[in-house]
């Protein structure tokens, strides 16, 4: 691969969108960055091909961290080619598919998944799976099949045989051998989640203690508030937990529907930008247009928009309709941060809490040249894998 040189472009350095030219090397990584605040020069394209990015905003390449499908596609059901092919026209430059299944159909699922995963090329990489499950006590919307109780010999199976391909595991913290089962994930180098819960204040902290680093769809199947301890005392959650303590990071459904936007707002000024992830948790009606569809096995759903995938007859929620880009937009209305704050929190901030953020997010020489090209709305023109446009939109 030759040089490139991208010029003429709004790049996302430090959480601002700053002018500056990007060279892209040999390799596929990026070699240098110039055009920060105080300087001027540009780069010398030498060799490189120069691409004008006609003004547009660039961006580390987002990361669907947590969903189920995508317009008629399921994680578990199709081919994960066929989901990259749709995520990365949303610039989603990597993502973990979330599974959801328990004992051998989980291992089954994991080695059938990690030879789809092995042959994506020249699209979105798949780092792992994120599992949501098995261990969980609030089923929420996953099958009871798919549950189990905290398993410490079906833990160690799951690692030998799945490696590093598990990326995400979410745990309920108030199963019994709970702790000792984040403790063992987290050594093996997977981001133990926590989620789907009913846990006391103690049972979070034993759990964030025990290497959990992670909240899974914060405010959505969490239990409610918990009574009053006195009078006049206002009660504390699980989820109060999650939010005040610096070691967790929290996924926000960021549709404005799931998460409401006080909540959302809450979240974000009390994590900071660095520790909000802006997750999907889409299913099949993500990223279609308004309407009504019938998928096989699901009760026919309504999309309206700015809204949710609800069911047609009942109205009740059936999933969130929006892909990541679509989160990012919402992301200034819904939590009140920028459009580059953002970016950083379907970026950056998912690259850290799964352990890739030495190598991707980040838009400073020796990352991956991983971007996503939008407009100043934030609606996506491009994206690059490895240093190469591998989708570019009529519209550039
Ligand atoms: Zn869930």
């Amino acid at each position: 691969m030759p040089e490139i040189l991208l010029t003429n472009a709004r790049v996302l350095i430090d959480s601002e969108f700053q002018s500056a030219q990007v060279l892209i090397g040999a390799d596929g990584r990026i070699s240098a960055v110039v055009g920060l605040t105080g300087q001027t020069a540009g780069l010398p394209a030498g060799q490189a091909a120069v691409v004008d990015l006609g003004g547009a905003y660039l961006a580390p390449g987002f990361f669907d961290l947590h969903f189920h499908g995508l317009e008629d596609k399921t994680t578990n059901g199709n081919e994960l080619a066929e989901l990259a092919s749709v995520e990365i026209r949303h610039g989603v430059t990597s993502f973990t598919p979330t599974l959801c299944a328990a004992g051998v159909k989980l291992l089954k699922l994991i080695e059938e998944k990690t030879i789809q995963a092995q042959k994506l090329s020249q699209t979105t990489r798949c780092p792992g799976f994120y599992l949501e499950g098995p261990f969980v006590s609030l089923a929420g919307a996953i099958p009871p099949e798919c549950l189990m109780e905290a398993d410490m010999g079906f833990a160690r199976e799951l690692i030998a045989t799945a490696g590093k391909m598990i990326r995400v595991i979410m745990i309920s913290p108030e199963l019994p051998g709970a702790v000792e089962l984040i403790e063992l994930m987290a050594g093996a180098g997977i981001t133990v989640a926590l989620g789907h819960t009913a846990a006391t204040v103690e049972q979070t902290q034993r759990a964030i203690d025990g290497g959990a680093s992670l909240a899974t769809h914060i405010y959505n199947v969490y239990k409610e508030m918990p009574k009053s301890p006195e009078p006049g005392v206002w009660p504390v959650g699980v989820y109060d937990v999650l939010t005040a303590d610096d070691r967790v990071t929290c996924e926000v459904i960021c549709d404005g529907i799931h998460v409401h936007p006080v909540n959302a707002k809450i979240i974000c000024r009390a994590k900071g930008p660095e520790k909000v992830a802006i997750i999907t948790d889409s299913n099949v009606g993500a990223g279609l247009k308004p309407g009504r569809y019938e998928f096989p096995g699901w009760p026919a759903v309504e999309i309206r928009s700015g809204d949710a995938v609800r069911d047609a007859e009942h109205g009740w929620l059936c999933g969130s309709a929006i892909t990541v880009d679509e989160g990012v937009r919402r992301g200034p209305k819904v939590m009140g941060c920028t459009l580059a704050q953002a970016c950083d929190m379907a970026g950056r901030n998912i690259y850290n809490v799964v352990g890739l953020g030495e190598e991707f997010g980040k838009i400073a020489p020796g990352y991956w040249a991983d971007f996503v090209v939008m407009d100043e709305q934030g609606e996506v023109r491009g994206a690059f894998v490895g240093g190469e446009m591998v989708y570019k939109s009529r519209k550039v």
